[in-house]
């Protein structure tokens, strides 16, 4: 394949030009990840071995689509590449090299989850008010001091950086940093930023592996690095300081994760960082029409901060870009289905030629909703993953376990389920004995009678002798094997097996389901290491946006835009464009945040290829009330010369609810959505388990709750019982029950139209 032909003469430059730094600061869809690509495909066409490149994406699925176009090039040497996120490239690296630094080889990865969980933990034992100190403001915290490389040491030293995080509101924020890492370290864990925090230290502290790696990756090139942060930005400098072949594309307009730490001074400081720094200008987007280019010039404009660039396209003139009105946020999914439906059949599209676009995840009920309706297959990406339901996360619990017993999340989640006859006194004595004794909870477990005064529960040598087994057993067994021997042994097969509700049978077909990919993974030919550890690691690191392999299947793409960076679909719709929504509420306090918003709209506008429409809504359900809405500052911030404005079809009453509104249903578990062709829309969601009467109509007084903004698995802030998650939801509106699991206190059964719940 001749892909140098595939170039314009500075995208080849950039290509050619392997030796030295290079940095590409261009517009979107310009070609800097088409650059990239060819860039790593000519490396090794001219000879370089794929062991010795080093490639960072923002997703896997960014680099497993990379790594797809290398090999239609090189072949299949395109396996050997390194690519990957920044954290799966340094976790792998780090199960090589963490003995070095003091950790197992084995150590667990602590997901969000399990970080706030333990942080709650520590909360409560320092029975600190857990409003002033709400565990996601101290996981934040935590977590940003961490990417810029604070240790929690100089964070209590550092009364500056204290004052500054928390206003000296939080006192005690250090000593909990304190606690939390060194619980996290008795257990053998990283956290996510631990990853990448970890690589620093080890990196900073043994020269000698540093220098191991710094030969290794003889050519590094990163994607997107406008919003890496500064943990990740130290990590490529050092890496790249001996060779300093190194290769960053990025753009400061579509820099979008300043709230995770992402600076846009990294990119400043390449220049600086390396005086011999080749800069190469891409100007010209291949992906959009000349409408959509320029609006989304006309709207990046409105930020002060910003490096100049010019951005234009050679393609046709296109449509101006469509402005649609809807009363509701249900008839807002309506036009928008429709119109996927006409667009389809007059223009001869496919499904995976559109995509629809929101700030938040709530958006994306009434999308589904309207395109179920019309029998439209879709696919949400982001969500709540797989990964992320109770069962599998269950079972995978016991997985950890087998690997690394010292995991004290594993065992808060697994020592009484199934129940066992281990509840919460006995959990709360392991803890306290484990604290006093320093050791771990697995420590205390295995010698109980030392440890824990009192009787002792029978039952907790037969936990141990369990998890013994299990890990006896995994090193005769396959991954397969393994898993399907803990997943009966644990008793957790018999457990679901047991529960003939339609929710205890799905998460029994969860569970195979898991099961298989275990055996389709203990199957493959293409990696050596094929136990179930490894299988454990790289879905710890897996996101949200990143299991949807199957991407031939024709059907929508719904998804957040953080999710849709660096992606392109023919026909776009960015729906929500409201005051309050996008820009969000929290937006509107300062410009640097105004301004990441913006951000944010610039790269919704600039996915897409032939056709852009925006939609908004007069009216819409958020916190289960009806809240009248503005169109979006945004919409007016675009030259009018590329808009073209329709209006949606007066609704039947006062409401804006049309009778196709009056059918609205509950939130439902199912995330994707394939018609079968004789299927009815009523039999294709299983898992419906509340639906409005059919003739149902809103009338003043009524406020219909909230039950249609939450779903399973969502984090729920009440009043009363601080954080929990969401385990279940059932009944009819309007008195849908929720079964919300709050930490410390357990399952507890609320009427969602009294409770003042919070999704968080
Ligand atoms: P983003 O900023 O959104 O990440 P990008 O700068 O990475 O965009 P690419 O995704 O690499 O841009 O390219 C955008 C589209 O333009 C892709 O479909 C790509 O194949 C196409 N493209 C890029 N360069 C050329 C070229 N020289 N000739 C033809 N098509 C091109
Ligand atoms: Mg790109």
């Amino acid at each position: 394949m001749d892909y140098l032909a595939g170039l314009n003469p500075q995208q080849r430059a950039a290509v050619e030009n392997t030796q030295g730094p290079v940095m590409i600061v261009a517009g979107a869809g310009s070609g800097k990840t088409r650059v990239i690509t060819y860039r790593v495909a000519h490396l090794i066409q001219k000879g370089t071995d794929a062991f010795n490149i080093l490639v960072l994406t923002f997703t896997n699925k960014a680099s497993k689509d990379m790594r797809e176009r290398i090999s239609k090039v090189v072949g299949s040497e395109a396996k050997n590449i390194w690519m990957g996120t920044f954290h799966s490239v340094f976790a792998k690296i780090l199960r090589v090299e963490a003995e070095k630094i003091g950790y197992p080889s084995n150590f667990t990865i602590y997901d969000t989850d399990d970080s706030k969980s333990l942080i709650r933990t520590i909360l409560k034992e320092m029975q600190l008010d857990d409003k002033l100190y709400a565990a996601n403001i101290v996981y934040n915290r935590i977590s940003s001091a961490k990417n810029n490389l604070v240790s929690y040491t100089e964070y209590q030293e550092n009364s500056q950086i204290q004052a500054e995080d928390s206003g000296n509101k939080r006192p005690l924020l250090g000593q909990i940093y304190e606690t939390y890492a060194k619980r996290c370290y008795k257990a053998g864990a990283m956290d996510f930023d631990d990853l990448l925090f970890k690589t620093n230290i080890l990196l900073k502290d043994h020269p000698d592996v540093l220098n191991k790696y710094q030969h290794k990756f003889k050519y590094l090139m990163v994607d997107e690095y406008q919003d890496t942060n500064f943990s990740q930005y130290t990590i490529v400098r050092k890496l790249a300081a001996a060779h300093q072949n190194i290769c960053v594309v990025g753009d400061d307009a579509q820099s979008i994760y300043a709230f995770r730490g992402a600076n846009i001074q990294n990119i400043l400081n390449f220049e600086r960082d390396y005086p011999d720094l080749k800069v190469y200008k891409l100007e010209q987007n291949y992906r959009s029409t000349q409408n959509i280019v320029e609006a989304a010039n006309s709207i990046i404009a409105n930020n002060k901060n910003q490096l100049e660039k010019n951005v234009f396209s050679d393609n046709e003139k296109g449509d101006r870009i469509k402005v649609s009105r809807a009363f509701t946020d249900n008839e807002e999914g309506k036009l928008v289905a429709e119109s996927i439906v006409q667009d389809r059949t007059s223009k001869g599209l496919e499904y995976k030629d559109f995509a629809i676009l929101y700030r938040t995840n709530a958006q994306s009920r009434a999308m589904e909703e309207a395109l179920r309706k019309l029998n439209v297959p879709y696919k949400i990406y982001g969500g709540l993953s797989f990964y992320q339901r109770k069962e599998i996360k269950d079972l995978i619990a016991y997985f950890r376990l087998t690997f690394n017993p010292a995991d004290e999340e594993a065992i808060k989640r697994v020592i009484n389920y199934p129940r066992r006859g281990l509840g919460d006194t006995t959990l709360e004595k392991i803890s306290a004995a484990a604290g006093q004794h320093d050791i771990s909870m697995w420590q205390v477990i295995c010698n109980p009678h030392q440890y824990l005064d009192g009787r002792v529960p029978g039952q907790l040598g037969d936990f141990a002798t369990m998890i013994q087994s299990f890990a006896a057993e995994s090193k005769k067994l396959d991954a397969y094997e393994t898993a399907l021997y803990i997943a009966q042994h644990s008793g957790i097969l018999k457990e679901l097996h047991n529960d003939d509700s339609v929710e205890g049978r799905s998460r029994y077909e969860n569970i195979q389901e898991l099961l298989n990919g275990i055996k389709e993974f203990a199957e493959r030919e293409d990696i050596e290491d094929r136990s179930l550890a490894i299988f454990m690691q790289d879905i710890a690191l897996l996101t949200n946006d990143d299991r949807q392999d199957d991407k031939d299947k024709d059907t929508v793409s719904l998804m957040t835009i953080h999710s849709a960076k660096g992606l392109e679909f023919k026909n776009v719709y960015i729906v929500g464009l409201e005051e309050n929504l996008f820009p969000s509420q929290m937006s509107l306090t300062s410009r640097t945040d105004l301004e990441e918003e913006r951000r944010l709209f610039y790269v919704a506008i600039t996915r897409a290829e032939k056709k852009l429409t925006i939609t908004y809504a007069t009216s819409r359900y958020r916190w289960g009330t009806l809240t009248s809405c503005e169109p979006s500052r945004f919409i007016n911030e675009i030259n009018p010369s590329y808009l073209e404005l329709e209006i949606a079809k007066p609704a039947k009453n006062s409401f804006g609810e049309n009778s196709f509104d009056s059918e609205r249903k509950t939130w439902s578990q199912q995330r994707e959505f394939t018609p079968k062709p004789s299927q009815s829309t009523t039999v294709i969601r299983p898992k419906t388990t509340a639906m409005l009467p059919k003739a149902h109509v809103p009338t003043a007084g009524f406020t219909p709750n909230a039950a249609n903004e939450f779903q399973n698995g969502m984090d729920v802030e009440h009043e009363k019982f601080g954080f929990g998650k969401i385990v279940n939801l059932e009944g009819t509106l309007p008195d849908v029950k929720a079964t919300v699991f709050f930490q410390g206190l357990g399952n507890k059964q609320l009427l969602l139209k009294f409770a003042k719940l919070r999704i968080v």
